[in-house]
């Protein structure tokens, strides 16, 4: 049984596995998580960024990359091993493309057009697909598993905005976005029949690290068209522990757009 000291609150006597929990999202989940009961595991591929985290909040560390299924079934079997259960499961792990927002950068200084998906190389689409979709495949396999025999269970996982607002030079994201918004509604559809309930929240702009390698050029556009400008880490942690919460109870299937207004950026 888990020796993480559990508190009071919503999510009292629960044990959470956050990935990507490391940094940004992630790490505003933990926090939260933690502050309102429960026991939380965090997992990221940076282990040093799972083991600051972990530390801070008296939580436990995983070193995971999500994009190998073994490695996600054997740290989902290693909570349910110490813990006994696995009550709530937020998938924020995910990446950007650094050289595709230079690209855009270099239009934006240059004047010029956007070109990236003439530049765009496999390995860097598949660097994306692989993270963003098949990560989130390999997680909620893992989950849906554990929580299965429990018979109860909440799965967050993290879309985002751009697959709707397509943002310009950004086409292996949106695509892998959008897919992770469809994946995670069909397997809500099977889940909730063992009374697992699935949910996505799909962010617009949110300060982290990884809007911090946004062009300034798209920045300053997406500050113009929305109008609530970027959100918090701590406002989308908000969002995503209300759909794992009791709160949310009747809620399955969800994409939850928290984007703070129109950001149709083109
Ligand atoms: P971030 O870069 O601060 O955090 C992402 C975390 O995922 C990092 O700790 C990173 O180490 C981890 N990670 C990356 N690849 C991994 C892998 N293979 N295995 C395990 N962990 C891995 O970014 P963030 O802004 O907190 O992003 C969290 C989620 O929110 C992502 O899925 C991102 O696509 C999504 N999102 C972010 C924004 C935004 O503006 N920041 C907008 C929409 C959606």
């Amino acid at each position: 049984m888990t020796d993480i000291p559990t508190g009071t609150g919503r999510f009292a006597g629960c044990t959470a596995l956050v990935t990507g929990g490391g940094s940004g999202i992630g790490a505003a989940v933990v926090r939260q998580l933690a502050a309102e009961g429960a026991a939380v595991h965090v997992a990221d591929v940076v282990a040093d960024n799972a083991a600051a985290v972990a530390a801070s909040v008296g939580a436990v560390a995983h070193a995971v990359d999500v994009t190998d299924a073994v490695a996600v079934d054997a740290v989902v079997a290693a909570v349910v091993g110490s813990a006994g259960s696995l009550d709530v499961v937020v998938h924020t792990a995910g990446v950007d493309d650094p050289q595709a927002k230079a690209w855009i950068r270099e239009a934006g200084e240059s004047g010029g057009p956007v070109d990236v998906i003439g530049r765009l190389t496999d390995e860097a689409w598949r660097r994306v697909i692989s993270i963003n979709l098949d990560g989130t495949f390999h997680v909620l396999r893992a989950t849906v598993r554990a929580m299965r025999p429990q018979g109860r269970g909440a799965i967050v996982t993290v879309g985002s905005s751009a697959s709707f607002d397509t943002l310009v030079g950004y086409p292996h994201y949106a695509a892998s976005k959008a897919a992770v918004h469809a994946l995670s509604q069909s397997v809500a559809k099977e889940a909730v029949g063992f009374g697992i309930r699935v949910n996505t929240v799909a962010p617009g702009p949110v300060d982290t690290p990884m809007a911090g390698r946004t062009p300034p050029s798209v920045r300053a556009a997406m500050e113009a068209a929305g109008a609530l400008g970027y959100a918090s880490a701590e406002e989308l942690a908000d969002n995503i522990c209300y759909l794992a919460s009791p709160q949310a109870s009747n809620v399955v299937g969800a994409v939850l757009l928290s984007n703070g207004g129109r950001f149709t950026v083109s």
